[in-house]
């Protein structure tokens, strides 16, 4: 060797090399897995269903203020209280846990303090960039962050936490970064603005598999 350099200063020289290359490839890696899929479009629309059992009946509306394509389902017969939240579709849930704060509206005490924002709440990733959201929840959500949960699988149980008037689901659908028309059993809902206060009314088809 003619060099001159100690055996020990090639080997931190080439250290650093592989470290950079390392690290490089690292960023690249980050990039493919990060970046990318942010790019990518959304999927088509999953078949969402009514996040509520087979066969019930309930009222969907919002009004001004609300904001447009948000949902509040409340039944049309029997109490709110307490109702099942069903998956509007197979996913993984992304969050379960308190938006804002409880409050103390309960069966008990249903004009109790108001919370704020969304109380118990579920958020479910779908895929393909679709997602749907379930507030209010009575309880602590009956599922967890990085659950897988299918079709009409329970979530939790209707109620009155966070910023909410009396015992109902507020439900939301976003496809991307935006929310957009919620959409049951094939059809879109309709409601798509808070202009006004409005309703439909609309009965589940999120029925146990094979047996619709
Ligand atoms: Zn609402």
């Amino acid at each position: 060797m003619t060099t001159g350099q100690s055996p020990r200063r090639r080997d931190r020289r080439r250290a650093v090399r592989v470290g950079l290359a390392v690290g490089a490839a690292a960023a690249l890696l980050a990039v493919a897995v990060v970046v990318v899929p942010l790019l990518l479009p959304p999927g088509p629309r999953p078949p969402f269903q009514l996040p509520v059992p087979c066969g019930e009946t309930w009222r969907l509306g919002t009004y001004p203020g609300h904001d447009d394509y948000d949902v509040d389902l409340f039944p049309t017969a029997g109490e709110a209280w307490g109702r099942p939240v069903l998956a509007s579709h197979d996913g993984t849930v992304t969050v379960a846990g308190i938006n804002g704060s409880l409050g103390g509206r309960t069966p008990d005490n249903p004009k109790g303090p108001r919370g704020r924002g969304g109380g118990y709440w579920v958020k479910i990733d779908h895929g393909g960039k679709w997602e749907t959201q379930y507030l209010h929840l009575l309880e602590p959500p009956l599922v967890r962050a990085g659950q897988k949960v299918v079709r009409g699988e329970q979530l939790g149980r209707v109620g009155s936490t966070g910023n909410s008037g009396a015992p109902h689901l507020h439900y939301e659908q976003h496809r991307g970064w935006e929310k957009v028309e919620t959409w049951f059993d094939g059809s879109p809902s309709g409601i798509t603005q808070d202009d006004t206060e409005y309703s439909v009314t609309l009965t589940s088809n999120n029925c146990p598999a094979g047996g619709r």
